[in-house]
């Protein structure tokens, strides 16, 4: 087995956690690693046929992109591979491995499972699962952000002497994942015999209790005892785990105690992380705490700046504002708009973007649209595939989403705003559209376009949406 498949079995469990158990038995059960490429970033799974790589792609993306990036930190894509199954059983994954009761755990070890050496679960002391491109080199330093740098710096110089732990705090997206690997870089630069440790919480859960389960222990504890620097991430997930708090408690406690440096982030202040031992929030405050707040609009020009260079993408000053104006919520939803503009610059035959563009980019984040206002409100070019392509590409949902009969609240929405298009753009008939929506009687049509109509009076929100999207259909 390659050492990078050793974790897959971990990133399953997580999935199992995510999604009910009937949508992982029919969609994830037969999910299998197949390889990693382009040096670890690339990541291909092997799915049963093409009609569940689509459903896996269209509803469950997010879930699979998280549950990958908490073992996978360094995968950048994830490509499927259709391929027949060897036979009709499920990928035997640690099935066993949900819940945090160490004797449930031990009531189940002679299940099936493979006798698989514990080490693939503890990758050996030469992986420290850090990804290459988080290093203080690509970290934009930002008042948001000052305080925490200036500490990790003081740290690097005098580690598990001067604060230990430092506890890193913050909402999603605000690089504290970054920050935390680039002082894993910068230790290694510094003490290149360090054995350092990057750990997102959950995979410690996991490897403790596949550890209990195969009474595996002393080799556990030794791995962990053995660590110079050991980065806790998201460690909001040990709450209500509480046979692994008291591991983690006591791995603390020896790496403390032979200074060897620890830092954790979290997702809250320890003192807000709920079902967590007293004892631990104790230790957890009694080095230094810090936080990442969200970058303001000064912060996110800079750090626009700093990618749009280093990515080479030819848009100026005024459009990296513009962006920084509407994409306010964290560093990775502005990555996430750069890799649009990119993505838009590849099929764009002038080379470069307008401030219109750049607008209907951005407009395409749904998240983002409570401050936007529409530069101007012309008729929209009648077609109605373009219409249709530009709810899909607003909503983040197919075609056969729409024109299909599902009933989830955000696909029926995305439907009765395309016919209301075809009604008021287009000036289509109602029995007309019905048509077009897999033969829908005309009143359901009626239905759907009144509705809109509604919202349209009642909502402002939504009508910068629906003018977001008009943009959107004229940038197509
Ligand atoms: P968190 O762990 O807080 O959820 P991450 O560290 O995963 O956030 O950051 C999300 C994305 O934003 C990453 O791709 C990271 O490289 C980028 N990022 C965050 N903060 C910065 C920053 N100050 N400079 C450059 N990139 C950043
Ligand atoms: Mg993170």
């Amino acid at each position: 087995m390659p050492a990078t498949q050793s974790y897959w079995p971990l990133v399953m469990d997580s999935l199992k956690n995510q999604v009910s158990g009937s949508n992982y038995k029919a969609w994830f059960s037969r999910l299998q690693f197949v390889s990693t490429t382009n040096q670890g970033r690339k990541l291909i799974l092997g799915v049963p046929s093409l009609f569940s790589k689509k459903y896996i792609e269209s509803k469950y993306r997010n879930e699979l992109k998280e549950a990958v990036s908490k073992y996978y930190p360094q995968v950048i894509h994830i490509d499927f591979q259709i391929q027949k199954p060897d036979n009709d059983t499920e990928v035997p994954i640690q099935q066993t491995l949900v819940t945090d009761n160490p004797a449930q755990v031990t009531a189940v070890t002679n299940t099936e499972q493979s006798e698989k050496p514990l080490s693939h679960y503890l990758p050996k002391k030469s992986l420290n699962n850090l990804n290459p491109k988080y290093t203080f080199d690509g970290f934009v330093v930002t008042r948001n952000n000052e305080f925490a740098v200036n500490v990790i710096k003081a740290v690097l110089d005098q580690p598990g002497t001067l604060y230990n732990p430092v506890f890193i705090y913050g909402g999603v997206g605000l690089g504290k994942t970054h920050l935390m690997q680039a002082m894993g870089h910068k230790m290694i630069e510094m003490k290149p015999g360090y054995n350092i440790k990057y750990i997102p919480s959950e995979t410690f859960v996991n490897q403790f209790q596949f550890a209990i389960q195969k009474r595996r222990m002393d080799e556990f504890r030794d791995y962990y005892r053995s660590i110079d620097l050991l980065l806790i991430d998201d460690v909001q997930f040990l709450a209500g785990k509480e046979a692994t708090q008291e591991e983690f408690f006591h791995t603390f406690n020896s790496l403390q105690q032979l200074n060897k440096q620890i830092v954790i982030t979290s997702d809250r202040l320890p003192k807000d992380i709920k079902a967590v031992e007293e004892r631990l929030i104790s230790r957890f405050e009694c080095g230094m705490v810090v936080d990442i707040s969200s970058p303001d609009l000064e912060d996110r020009i800079a750090i626009l700046l700093d990618k749009v260079e280093r990515m080479k993408l030819p848009i100026n000053k005024e459009q990296v504002t513009l962006i920084a104006q509407h994409v306010t919520t964290n560093v990775r939803e502005l990555e996430g708009a750069l890799n649009k503009v990119k993505a838009k610059l590849m099929f764009s035959q002038s080379g470069s973007l307008t401030n219109d563009d750049i607008i209907a980019i951005i407009g395409g984040n749904s998240s983002q649209t409570s401050s936007f206002t529409p530069s101007y409100s012309a008729p929209i070019e009648h077609s109605p595939d373009k219409i249709l392509q530009s709810v899909c590409k607003f909503f983040n949902i197919s075609k056969a989403d729409i024109i299909g009969a599902g009933r989830q609240k955000d696909i029926a929405l995305a439907r009765q705003v395309t016919m209301w298009f075809y009604k008021n753009e287009l000036e289509m008939s109602y029995p007309t559209i019905g048509k077009l929506f897999s033969g829908r009687d005309h009143t359901t049509i009626m239905h759907g376009c009144n509705k809109i109509d509604s919202l349209l009076n009642s909502d402002s929100r939504f009508k910068e949406k629906i003018e977001i999207i008009k943009n959107l259909v004229r940038a197509s």
